[in-house]
């Protein structure tokens, strides 16, 4: 994964994650687990040279349990806000940019946004995608990488 992530930052890409984080609202984890855990990820990415232009988290559920976070808010994916955010803040061209997901929130979230999308599958990636249909299909980072570079 490092290695896939090197090469697309060695071709001047930009990296964001864009994550629904619902699991301390809806009471899943505890705040303090949850930004150990996304602290974590952070320092383990930034170890390996790794660096993420920018990590937007949804922390928000409607249905959540913590009253100042159990809204409906703009951010949650399938919600676009947070890639528009970075096009705007980075200039950047939307023509040449992608959303890599495993799920059809993931796809539907880029195509709300208007740039391409590649559904890379796992096991579950094919349920729920009901007439969501990515640009490409992929099975692995490599192939993802590869695509986005072709
Ligand atoms: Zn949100």
């Amino acid at each position: 994964m490092i290695k896939n992530l090197k090469t697309l930052i060695n071709k001047n890409y930009f990296l964001f994650i864009v994550s629904n984080q619902p699991d301390y609202v809806l009471e899943r984890t505890t705040k303090e687990e949850l930004l150990t855990i996304e602290a974590d990820f952070k320092a383990f990415m930034l170890k390996n040279n790794i660096h993420f232009k920018g990590i937007y988290y949804c922390h928000h559920h409607p249905n959540g349990a913590i009253p100042e976070l159990a809204v409906t808010c703009k951010c949650r994916k399938p919600s676009p806000f947070f890639i528009e955010k970075a096009v705007e803040k980075y200039d950047i061209d939307v023509s040449n940019a992608w959303m890599v997901g495993d799920c059809g929130l993931d796809v539907m979230t880029g195509k709300n946004a208007g740039i391409k999308t590649i559904l890379q599958m796992n096991e579950h990636s094919l349920k729920n995608m009901g007439e969501i249909k990515p640009d490409f299909m992929t099975e692995s980072l490599d192939e993802t990488v590869e695509r986005i570079l072709s």
